[in-house]
């Protein structure tokens, strides 16, 4: 696990955040007539230069713009796309939105985050803000809600009764000192710009659009004021861009952009095909991240949070390599002392303290009565013998959003305890009739279409029982740094 990896394109050169424009006072605000024209340029193919992407931003926070437009400009941006210095120009404007962060001159080397493009059963942001915060990181980690058939970190924290994602500034600061570690989400205070076109691009398919990611990661990541930044970028199946060639532009457009913009960040590219653990659905997830804050879990899980903890430890200078990171985050989950680090920041953000020691110190089966849960269960049994090649993680997100895991309305409340626990792993040897999946469910009882749904995403083959590979196939680097 060395520093292997391809290094990204020289960045572009736009300005720092630090640089002109600053952080004061919002300009007047543009004259909403003139989005219908902005909207018309990138509709037909042109570039928008950073007064544009400036006062289009100013007009999503200050109210101005409609909906209809909002939803019109992120359709043209998703179909025409941006180049390097429009996509830098969108994440300083997103970022400058709102108030940037600052910390104690003397965190500067310890202030590390990870952020994901989305997954299905990605619990890792969980598991690792709080494993880093017990290497001794500050972690000021602003999150996501989910996002397409993607689960938000957000909303699975706040399957946990009380848990409150916001946190002002002041509030996050005493965090860190405290804890070492806060998730929270985007707010009137924190990129609001981000929240707003986060929630209409759920809404409008304009998910996966590359220049849309990167200015939405990288503008949260941006007023964090961090020394360095992995992103987990997924390609596969179920990942916002299936193909790894794609997904890997994006991880050079992240690396280049947050180069641009002074940051250090290094892009991971890990497979999204199958879910990632055992469990998928918020408080499901949340019980499983605990399994792994326990040293248990399954073992991808462990792997992606080792990795991405040991890279982030080797960026910042903390660990002289990526090995050597990774091996204090897994005793930081062996050793007890991440799951600490969770209990403490469970009650730093507004969880009852004996509700965070009962999750925290408890058995799977206390931990699940602490939990939302869905009001049944059903079982799915292989309907033939096999080994398990795949189990497509895309069919059984959507499958669990329509059973009420997701969003299709801005805003919608979602049910926590909906989801599936897979009860077999990729590689193994399966019996017809062996139930291979729990599926969680308010309401009435699974379709028809559901249960063919379900039963689609098991893929079987002929072959021997195999060890899957590890998730974590590739680490884009940013362009060599200047030493301190
Ligand atoms: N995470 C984000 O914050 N934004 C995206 O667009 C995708 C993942």
């Amino acid at each position: 696990m060395e520093a292997l990896g391809t290094r990204a394109a020289p960045p572009p050169a736009p300005g720092g955040l630090s640089g002109a424009g600053g952080w004061g006072p919002p300009d007047p605000a543009p004259e909403p007539k003139q989005l219908p024209e902005l909207i018309r340029r990138k509709r037909d193919g042109e570039r928008l230069s950073e007064e544009d992407i400036r006062d289009f931003v100013r007009a999503v926070v200050d109210g101005s713009a409609q909906d209809t437009q909002i939803g019109a400009m992120l359709m043209a941006i998703r179909l025409r796309g941006m180049d390097l210095e429009e996509t830098s120009a969108l994440t300083q404007a997103l970022a400058k939105s709102g108030q940037q962060l600052e910390w104690p001159e003397a965190w500067h080397q310890q202030l590390v985050d990870k952020h994901s493009t989305g997954g299905v059963g990605d619990k890792v942001s969980l598991v690792l803000a709080p494993a880093l915060a017990a290497c001794g990181c500050k972690v000021p980690m602003i999150s996501g809600r989910g996002l397409g058939h993607t689960g938000g970190t957000l909303d699975k924290l706040e399957s946990i009764p009380g848990f409150s994602v916001i946190q002002s500034p002041e509030q996050m600061q005493m965090l860190l000192e405290v804890v070492g570690c806060c998730i929270v989400g985007q707010s009137e205070e924190l990129v609001p710009a981000d929240g707003l076109l986060y929630a209409a691009r759920d809404v409008t398919a304009t998910v996966d659009s590359l220049p849309l990611i990167t200015a939405s990661i990288l503008s949260k990541k941006a007023v964090e004021g961090l020394s360095a930044l992995v992103v987990d970028v997924k390609y596969g199946g179920a990942a916002v861009f299936p193909d790894q060639e794609k997904a890997r532009e994006l991880a050079r457009t992240l690396v280049g952009v947050g180069a641009g913009l002074g940051m250090k960040v290094a892009a991971a590219l890990t497979a999204m095909d199958n879910p990632l653990g055992r469990c998928v659905g918020h408080s499901l997830e949340v019980e499983e991240a605990l399994l792994c804050l326990d040293g248990a879990g399954p073992w991808d899980l462990r792997d992606l949070v080792v990795r991405l903890g040991g890279a982030l430890l080797w960026l910042s200078g903390q660990a002289e390599t990526q090995a050597q990171g990774a091996a204090w985050v897994a005793q930081a989950l062996d050793s007890g002392s991440a799951r600490d680090r969770f209990e403490r920041m469970l009650k730093g953000q507004g969880v009852d303290p004996g509700l965070a020691r009962a999750l925290c110190s408890g058995t799977s089966a206390q931990r699940r009565q602490l939990l939302p849960r869905a009001s049944k269960q059903e079982e799915l049994q292989a309907l033939e013998d096999g080994t398990v090649e795949r189990i497509q993680a895309l069919p059984l997100a959507r499958v669990l959003h329509e059973l009420g895991a997701g969003r299709s309305r801005a805003g919608q409340t979602i049910r926590p305890g909906v989801g599936a626990e897979l009860l077999v792993d990729v590689g193994q040897r399966l019996r017809r009739g062996t139930p291979w999946l729990r599926v969680h469910l308010d309401g009435p009882a699974l379709s028809a279409p559901q249960r063919h749904a379900l039963q689609g995403t098991l893929l079987l083959s002929d072959r021997a029982p195999f060890t899957p590979p590890s998730p974590f196939t590739e680490l884009v680097l940013p362009p060599p740094l200047e030493q301190p």
